[in-house]
């Protein structure tokens, strides 16, 4: 079995089935990273509350019994015969699971690169903690740059975040800060999670506009230009960067209308067993990591049954967990259910500082389970 991509998807799944299948199974997991960096601890970084090589796990110190992994860029995937290329040489499997995730292009958008700061790619987050640390108070606009882009409620935490950050540093009185959405509410599943979002906002003096995409910066002029041809001023831009599908799988034929298309209940792709994970599909949930995870565990728990002489029964719900962060080491949970075809439902715990601990337990939980090692995400 060869798993690409060794994020949040493809870590569960290979931790999964080397545990229980052992060695009735070889197990490749292929990554061309340095290691795995968790969403949320982007803007732990950003905002100063660990540094940055805290948060990076490397798969060089990965311990994981039974899991293989090879450090190299995957060049070409062909889903016919299962096989890939790599820098590594090639690979065959009788089993392929893509968990390649979403790239990210911040030069899709016009004038970003120049004029503006991005906080979704690793670099762009630490870059963003550097721009943040020298601003001295003006107009701060956190805003989203096309659909789909994952976790949608991570730039509403960052507005949040935002407004924390600079009322600690005596800044906020000279700071505005507004938060450009395309969605029509911060965390449309959730109406109670939406309006906790929003009182928050609204106490905060964070301006909220929603059902808009900046398009492009005029470093020049220090104005950002909206989808509907509206300008905004700003000091400091903190954009979440055009997402798009990797291009080795854009050129393998497995994506249609920009994502891989998979069952939604078994994430099977129209290619015999050849399975997609997580950010990479079209399956209908957010991108984000918990859904990447869930889908992982399904086709794990399938893979297993079947290389167990089993029948695979176990199908997708749809279900996730997302904390939220609210500033002030306040954190609210939202837990969420996707059914194909029917409306998302979710509910709203929080927020508060037990919530916090939480979400701290998930993280180490995680590490614990695909690297072998103790780790807590903010101390
Ligand atoms: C600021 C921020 C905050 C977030 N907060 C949360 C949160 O609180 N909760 C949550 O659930 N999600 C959160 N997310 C979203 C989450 O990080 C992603 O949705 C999740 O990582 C997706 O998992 P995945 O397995 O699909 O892809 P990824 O985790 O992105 O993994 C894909 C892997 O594929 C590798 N890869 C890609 N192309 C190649 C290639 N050609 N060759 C070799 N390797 C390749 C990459 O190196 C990467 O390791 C956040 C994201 C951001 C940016």
């Amino acid at each position: 079995m060869v798993v690409l991509g060794a994020g949040f998807g493809g870590l569960e799944l290979a931790t999964v089935v080397a545990k229980e299948c052992g060695d009735a199974v070889e197990l490749t997991l292929i990554d061309k990273s340095e290691g795995f960096v968790f969403g949320f601890s982007k803007l732990d970084v950003m905002f100063g509350r660990v540094g940055a090589e805290h948060v990076l796990h490397r798969y060089a110190d990965m311990v994981n019994p039974g899991v293989r992994f090879v450090g190299a860029e995957i060049t070409a995937i062909d889903p016919v015969a299962k096989r890939v290329e790599t820098s590594a040489g090639p690979f065959e499997a009788d089993i392929l699971v893509v968990a390649l995730g979403a790239d990210l292009h911040p030069a899709a958008t016009p004038g970003l690169v120049e004029g503006g700061n991005e906080f979704y790619t690793i670099p762009g987050a630490f870059a963003a903690r550097d721009a943040l640390n020298d601003f001295t108070g003006g107009k701060v606009l956190v805003a989203v740059t096309s659909t789909p882009f994952k976790c949608p409620p991570a730039p509403s935490e960052t507005a949040l975040l935002v407004h924390e950050f600079l009322t600690e540093r005596g800044l906020r009185d000279a700071s505005e800060i507004s938060l450009v959405m395309p969605l029509g509410a911060p965390i449309p599943p959730s109406p109670d999670a939406s309006k906790a979002v929003l009182a928050a906002f609204a106490e905060r003096g964070i301006g909220w506009h929603p059902e808009k995409l900046v398009r492009s910066l005029d470093p020049e002029r220090k104005v950002a230009v909206l989808s509907d041809g509206d300008e905004m001023p700003y000091d400091l831009f903190l954009g979440v960067p055009v997402h798009r599908v990797p291009q080795v799988v854009a050129e393998s034929g497995l994506a249609v209308d920009g994502w891989i298309p998979v069952d939604p209940l078994t994430l099977e792709t129209s290619f015999p067993e050849v399975y997609a994970v997580g950010d990479v599909t079209s399956v209908g949930t957010p991108k984000a990591g918990v859904f990447a995870e869930g889908q992982a565990a399904v086709v794990a728990a399938r893979v297993v049954a079947t290389i167990k002489g089993e029948t695979a029964d176990e199908e997708y719900g749809g279900r996730g967990v997302c904390y939220l962060e609210m500033g002030g080491d306040q954190v609210a949970k939202v837990e969420v259910t996707f059914v194909s075809g029917q409306r998302p439902i979710g509910g709203l715990q929080g927020p508060s500082p037990d919530l916090a601990a939480d979400k701290n337990t998930f993280g180490t939980e995680r590490i614990r389970r695909w690297f072998g090692r103790d780790w807590a995400p903010t101390s």
